[in-house]
């Protein structure tokens, strides 16, 4: 391959990745597409087609009808089970490993970032790795609640101590986001000389005040996202075809 393949934009990018020493990642459900999980708010795809995930997905359900909670939800954990990290994900636990990232930030729930082999991670709306009893702070794995789901499991699976219906270790609608992992962002954030935003829209807050956080410390924003972004006027440069040839082209070009 020759760097002539790299478009003026990448080799942007990853000049300014090069001449970065503090450079964080955050990643929204774009990356993930190419694994082939929907982003929800695609109108018409997947899951998302015949419920309101605003309504279904939320704590308040939860707490009142847990086992139409999980008639939904358990679909969702199921159908993570066996999805893959992609070649963007690889791209970032790449320049991790590289020393060119100091971490990622994510919003996703799906563990592709850690099956990828990124160390840091913060995952700011949790993750599908476990679910907790809310009553006994008790965990249990990701893969025991798919086994029994795939035993034919339809309601709220069980605490075993205290046989309250478990929760997903995910960050639901109606619920705050947790505030360590929300900490460890911002010092990320503020610390950072720059950020690239990877597939998100960076309109959920407080995520999506992130890399406000780092402009107003002096640090650079990049975008690598398709589809318009509240950032776009304010970005040192932006990537906006897909993911995955993207990050190739970036890493191509360091
Ligand atoms: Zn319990």
């Amino acid at each position: 391959m020759t760097t002539a393949s790299v478009s003026r934009d990448a080799a942007r990018l990853a000049e300014l990745i090069r001449s970065s020493s503090r450079t964080v990642v955050l990643t929204g459900a774009g990356i993930s597409v190419p694994s082939g999980i929907p982003d929800f708010r695609t109108p018409g795809k997947g899951l998302w087609e015949k419920v309101n995930p605003m309504e279904v997905a939320h704590i308040d359900v939860f707490r009142r009808e847990p086992d139409r909670f999980w008639h939904f939800y358990g679909q969702r954990f199921s159908s993570l089970k066996d999805v893959q990290p992609n070649d963007a994900h690889r791209a970032v636990a790449d320049l991790e490993r590289r020393g060119l990232v100091r971490g990622v930030i994510t919003q996703n729930i799906d563990r592709l970032h850690r099956a990828a082999g990124s160390q840091r991670v913060v995952e700011v709306h949790g993750s599908i790795e476990y679910c907790v009893c809310l009553d006994c702070r008790g965990r249990v794995h990701h893969d025991r609640i798919v086994e029994q789901v795939e035993a034919g499991l339809t309601g709220a699976p069980e605490c075993e101590a205290c046989i309250s219906p478990l929760k997903p270790n995910v960050v639901l609608f109606g619920e705050m986001l947790p505030e360590d992992a929300m900490s460890e962002a911002y010092d990320l954030a503020s610390e950072a000389d720059l950020m690239i935003a990877i597939g998100s829209s960076l309109e959920v807050y407080p995520v999506a005040s992130l890399p406000e956080v780092t402009l107003e410390a002096g640090g650079r924003l990049a975008l690598v996202t398709q589809g318009r972004t509240p950032y776009d006027r304010r970005a040192d440069v932006k990537l906006a075809g897909d993911v995955v040839q993207e990050l190739s082209q970036v890493l191509q070009a360091i």
